[in-house]
C-alpha cells in the first residue's frame, strides 16, 4: 500500500509500504477514505532532523472498516467510522472520566510509536472497540469534511473551549486563527459566549471566523494586541482565552489577555518545557488548563450539531489533494496558502 513518510524538514513523499495489517485481537484494519494535514504536522515539517526510516504521518481519518480481530465487538466489517487521533480502550479508569487521551492502553497514531499514520490507504487500529466511531449509515456524504474534523480540530477547539470555561454570556479570546482556533471560535458560539474575539491576521481565515461567530478580530501584535483585548473587554481581559498556537509568545499573549480570576485552555502543543507569564498568571488566579483533547469524548456531543447543520467546521478544509498530492499540501499549509488540507483516497 503507499503512505506518507516524513523524512526531514520539507521532505514528505509518498511510498509503497508494507499493506497495514492486524496484529492484536483487538485490532481493526481500516481503508482510509479521508485524511488530512493537521498544523501540529507542520512542526515536525520545519525542524525534523533527517532520519534514514522516517516517520509514518497523519492522524486525523474517516475510513471504512476492512478487517476486524477477534476480541472486536462493537464494530464490524464495512462500518464507516471516525478514527480519533488517540487510540484507547474505552475501558479504563481514564476512558471512564472522559480523558481517553491517558488512556492507560493508548497512545497516538502518526508519532513514530506502535501505531502508523493515517495519511496511507489503510491503518492498522489498536483498539478498536473504544477507538473507533461508528457513523450513522444514512448520514448525508456533504457532511463528511465536517465529520472528518471530529477526528480532532473540531473536538480540540471544543477542549479548549471546555477547559477555559466558556460559558453563556462570558467574553472569550482565540489565540491562533489556524484550523483548531477557527473551531474554537465554533465552540465558544456553541457553548453560549457572548463575545469572541480572534487574535488573526490572514484575512482568508478572519472571514472565515466571522462566519462562524467571531464578534471582533484583533490583528495587532504583542502588546498592543494586549491593549486592543482590554478595551474589548471593558478593561479587564476575556473570561475564557483559547490559545490554539503552542508558541512561548501565544501563551504568554493567551494569559495576558486573560481576565483576573479567568481561565486559558491551551490546545496548541507547547514548543517550549517552561510556561511564560507565569508570575502574572500566579498574581491573577487565572487557571491554565488544556492538553491533548479526549476527541473520542466529545464525538458524541458535537455530532448532532455537525448531522443538523447547525456547525460546519468542514469550512476549514479550503483545499482537497489526492495521495500523490500530499506533499504539496504539506508545503500549501507551511506557507498559509491553504488553511487545512482534505486527503480524498
Ligand atoms: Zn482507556
Amino acid at each position: 500500500m503507499r503512505a506518507t513518510v516524513m523524512y526531514g524538514a520539507e521532505d514528505v513523499r509518498v511510498e509503497t509500504v508494507p499493506d497495514a495489517s492486524l496484529i492484536e485481537p483487538t485490532d481493526a484494519l481500516v481503508r482510509v477514505t479521508h485524511a488530512c494535514v493537521c498544523g501540529s504536522d507542520l512542526w515536525p515539517y520545519r525542524t525534523m532532523e533527517h532520519s534514514e526510516t522516517g516517520r509514518r504521518m497523519g492522524h486525523e481519518a474517516i475510513g471504512v472498516v476492512e478487517a476486524i480481530g477477534d476480541d472486536v465487538h462493537t464494530v464490524k466489517r464495512g462500518d464507516v467510522v471516525i478514527m480519533p487521533f488517540a487510540y484507547s480502550d474505552g475501558a479504563c479508569v481514564f476512558c471512564q472520566e472522559g480523558l481517553q487521551t491517558s488512556c492507560i492502553h493508548g497512545g497516538f497514531f502518526g508519532t513514530g510509536g506502535a501505531a502508523d499514520g493515517a495519511q496511507a490507504e489503510a491503518v492498522r487500529v489498536p483498539q478498536a472497540d473504544g477507538t473507533l466511531f461508528v457513523l450513522p449509515a444514512d448520514k448525508d456524504d456533504a457532511l463528511l469534511p465536517s465529520l472528518l474534523t471530529l477526528s480532532d480540530v473540531m473536538g480540540t477547539g471544543h477542549h479548549a473551549a471546555v477547559t477555559a470555561r466558556v460559558g453563556p454570556g462570558k467574553s472569550v479570546a482565540v489565540v491562533g486563527d489556524g484550523a483548531v482556533g477557527l473551531c474554537g471560535v465554533i465552540a465558544a458560539r456553541r457553548l453560549g459566549a457572548e463575545r469572541i474575539i480572534l487574535l488573526g491576521r490572514h484575512p482568508d481565515r478572519i472571514a472565515l471566523a466571522k462566519t462562524f461567530g467571531a464578534t471582533d478580530i484583533v490583528s495587532e501584535r504583542g502588546d498592543e494586541a494586549v491593549e486592543r483585548v482590554r478595551e474589548l473587554t471593558g478593561g479587564f481581559g476575556a473570561h475564557s482565552v483559547l490559545e490554539c498556537v503552542g508558541l512561548e509568545q501565544s501563551m504568554r499573549a493567551a494569559i495576558s489577555i486573560a481576565r483576573p480570576g479567568g481561565a486559558v485552555g491551551r490546545v496548541g502543543v507547547p514548543q517550549d518545557e517552561t510556561m511564560p507569564a507565569s508570575q502574572l498568571a500566579f498574581y491573577n488566579n487565572v487557571t491554565v488548563s488544556g492538553g491533548p483533547a479526549p476527541v473520542r469524548a466529545y464525538i458524541q456531543e458535537l455530532l448532532p450539531d455537525i448531522l443538523e447543520g447547525r456547525i460546519e467546521p468542514g469550512r476549514v478544509f479550503d483545499r482537497t489533494v489526492c495521495l500523490d498530492g500530499i506533499p504539496d499540501g504539506y508545503r500549501a499549509m507551511n506557507d498559509r496558502e491553504a488553511i487545512k488540507v482534505m486527503i480524498e483516497f
